[in-house]
């Protein structure tokens, strides 16, 4: 058995940082979900260029493997609209499902996993041992972008990162299948007055509950 950590919430939100922060402090295996996307769109990109279809992003989906992907090369703000527009297609989602699913299989006997994405608590993982849903404003999620772009040497603007956020949230949001919407269950957790230690203080207090309950009966 593996306790699962789900974790859900728009770009920018601070869910990686603090997927990474929950994997090291409690020694879980890290899954990023949304490199599925930006791999898959990468590869659409390179092979059909900018006016890929549906279908051609279902073959490539049906043969796809993250581990042939460069990770660097997916953070770009291209990678980052594309990889939502891919998103949206049911048929790419449930193939990617059971790569996302089956990454508990793998980790059955580690102490736990912790998943990122934004669906992971509602759709790929609904039995998850506990869940947190990520937000922040729109603002302070743009101004984290502008960061993460400029350390990657990529010339953007605020407005432009604002409007590309807002398209990328009202895409993830209004889609047919698996939109990003919190779990019924799932912790609420704004980053948008707090930094990244104290946000892991906060999650990490919640997890330790519940993991001490879950290894009492699962002794
Ligand atoms: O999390 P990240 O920004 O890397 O995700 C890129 C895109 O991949 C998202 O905007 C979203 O459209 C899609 N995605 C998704 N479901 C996930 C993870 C990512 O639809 N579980």
């Amino acid at each position: 058995m593996t306790f699962v950590v789900a974790i859900d919430g728009p770009a920018g939100s601070g869910k990686g940082t603090l997927a990474i922060g929950i994997s090291k402090k409690f020694n879980f295996s890290y899954f990023d979900t949304g490199s599925l996307y930006r791999g898959l769109a990468l590869q659409a990109l390179d092979v059909h260029g900018e006016n890929f279809t549906k279908n051609d992003v279902i073959t490539l989906a049906r043969n796809f493997s993250i581990n042939s992907i460069d990770q660097e090369s997916l953070r770009s703000s291209k990678i980052g609209k594309y990889s939502s527009i891919i998103a949206s297609i049911p048929e790419v989602r449930s193939i990617l499902i059971k790569i996302q699913r089956g990454f508990k299989e793998e980790n059955l006997y580690q102490k736990g996993i912790v998943v990122d994405g934004r669906d992971i608590g509602t759709v790929i993982f609904p039995n998850a041992n506990i869940k947190f849903f990520v937000s922040a404003s729109i603002e302070e999620r743009a101004k984290r972008r502008l960061i993460d772009f400029s350390e990657r040497n990529e010339i953007i603007s605020y407005n432009e990162v604002i409007k590309q956020l807002q398209k990328r949230d009202q895409r993830d949001k209004e889609r047919s299948v698996a939109p990003l919407v919190a779990a019924e269950d799932a912790h609420l957790v704004d980053t948008t007055c707090i930094n990244k230690e104290e946000a892991l203080k906060i999650v990490s207090s919640l997890i330790i509950v519940e993991l001490d309950d879950y290894m009492k009966i699962n002794k």
